[in-house]
């Protein structure tokens, strides 16, 4: 899908076990071969496209097993080829008292793959980005060393699936795998919280007239502790989600929307939430000026189509990208502080390029920072060059407003680079040579 510049591999692997990782890995870092770890490819930058060619080696069709769900401590023991379908479906069936959380993505993108890229979803107001929910890893590292990091490092050979529940309190070797998009070694077994399935739940949809009027929204409704998560579309990504395939914004209709779902033990304690969101949006449109209303989300889909259930329920493939052959985006990390001119100077970009403007946006943990995701999708071949045009303008845009790409791809790295501070790029470099001294594992990427 990317617009990234492609690149074949030499070989596939397709590995069943970690005896065949350690083996493999032993003989890359002897021959200096390539090794580009990969589940499905969905992460939308090209980061398992393999630069410099190698092996790919395919987590996703053999090692993709739920190894245990612990009750009791609430987390789900997996391999890195489950996907979010498969994790959803065994939860529903087995253990309905406890979810996880699923992105807006196909339902055959991975748990691990999005955990590892600080991948945000449906819960990620409450808790954040799902690399904060990452209980433990099992790691082969460059030597061939199998490596159990959090709290399972208990146990010399073997550790008790029942012993996953916690980071604990010893240094935090997980962020040596975090967003490294696989340039430190390769992961084998990840733990991630599950958290309980609320029985009532309610979504709402809110519809914001002023291009800016989601601004103000989204730096209070975090601070409210009410809501499950808060996900932000222009009104041409809402049309989009709910199958209308070429979306316009008519002048007299909203610029944004958000979908809100809620959810709580008791009907009591729905009501209270109920009634705070409601007196947060009477607030902003008396006190500041906002033009925004609340709509039931459940009866809008009853009358518009159910397929917008997806949107807060499901993972689930958008029809209306389809019959594009491309997909990229600008995810960015961002603060609320200026979101007013981001939203602006976004929307003139898009504007200036003929281009339907496609933004989400997430408000996360609570309001302590956002998600600012200009999307592009086109056709590959057709009107790619336009495109790439636009995504570097918003690039520097975002970059020059001080967002924080995420899922980064080399050219936006080198860019980075440009403006970070150099003990920063130091430190990373020291870390990335002790990893992986001969640069075998995922070569290339951050400009390494
Ligand atoms: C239409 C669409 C919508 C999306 N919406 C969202 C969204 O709302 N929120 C969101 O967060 N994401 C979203 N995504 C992105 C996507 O779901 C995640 O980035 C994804 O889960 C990771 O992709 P993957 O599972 O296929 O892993 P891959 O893309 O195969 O791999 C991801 C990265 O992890 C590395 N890696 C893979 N396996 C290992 C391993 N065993 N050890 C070490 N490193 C490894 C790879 O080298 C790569 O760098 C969307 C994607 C699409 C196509």
């Amino acid at each position: 899908m990317t617009e990234n510049r492609p690149h074949m591999p030499d070989f596939i692997v397709i590995p069943e076990n970690v005896e065949q990782i350690i083996e493999l890995v032993n003989f890359c870092n002897k021959y200096l071969v390539p090794i580009v770890p990969y589940i499905s490819g969905n992460n939308v930058g090209g980061l398992t496209i393999p630069l410099q060619g190698g092996i790919i080696v395919d987590f996703g069709k053999k090692m993709n097993k739920i190894l245990h769900v612990d009750e009791t401590m609430m987390y789900a023991l997996l391999e890195p080829g489950v996907t979010f379908g498969q994790l959803k479906k065994y939860l529903d069936e087995n253990h309905p008292n406890l979810r996880y959380s699923y992105p807006n993505a196909p339902p055959y993108a991975s748990v691990v793959g999005n955990a590892l890229l600080s991948g945000m979803t449906n819960l990620s107001t409450k808790i954040g980005p799902m690399s904060d929910s990452i209980n433990g890893l099992e790691v082969i590292t460059i030597d061939g060393d199998v490596v159990r990091i959090g709290s399972c490092f208990y146990g010399i050979n073997e550790a008790d699936p029942a012993s996953w529940w916690g980071k604990g309190p010893i240094p935090d070797l997980v962020g040596l795998f975090v967003n490294w998009q696989g340039m430190t070694g390769l992961i084998t077994k990840c733990a991630v919280q599950l958290w309980p399935n609320h029985p009532f739940k309610k979504p709402y949809l809110a519809v914001f007239f002023g291009l800016t009027d989601i601004a103000p929204f989204f730096r209070e409704i975090g601070k409210l502790d009410i809501v499950d998560d808060v996900v932000g579309f222009t009104i041409e990504v809402a049309k989009m989600e709910v199958g209308i395939d070429e979306p316009k914004r008519y002048p007299e209709e909203p610029a944004y929307s958000a979908v809100i779902p809620m959810s709580a033990p008791s009907e009591k304690m729905l009501e209270a939430k109920d009634e705070l969101l409601h007196n947060l949006i009477n607030k902003l449109n008396k006190e500041q000026g906002t033009n925004i209303h609340l709509i039931d989300y459940n009866e809008f889909s009853k009358l518009y189509n159910l397929k917008a259930r997806t949107i807060y329920e499901l993972p689930a493939v958008i029809l209306s990208l389809v019959p594009y052959s491309g997909l990229s985006w600008v995810g960015t990390y961002c603060s609320f502080e200026n979101f007013e001119e981001l939203i602006e100077k976004t929307d003139a970009l898009f504007q200036k390029h003929n281009v339907p403007s496609y933004v989400m946006m997430k408000t996360m943990r609570s309001g302590h920072y956002g998600i600012f995701r200009p999307i592009f999708r086109f056709k590959k071949f057709e009107d790619q060059e336009n495109m790439v045009e636009l995504i570097e303008e918003i690039t520097d845009t975002c970059i020059d407003l001080g967002c924080i790409p995420y899922k980064t791809p080399e050219w936006m790295t080198a860019k980075i680079r440009e403006k970070i501070n150099p003990g920063w790029i130091k430190l990373f470099e020291k870390v990335k040579k002790c990893m992986d001294p001969n640069g075998i594992f995922n070569p290339g990427r951050w400009n390494t």
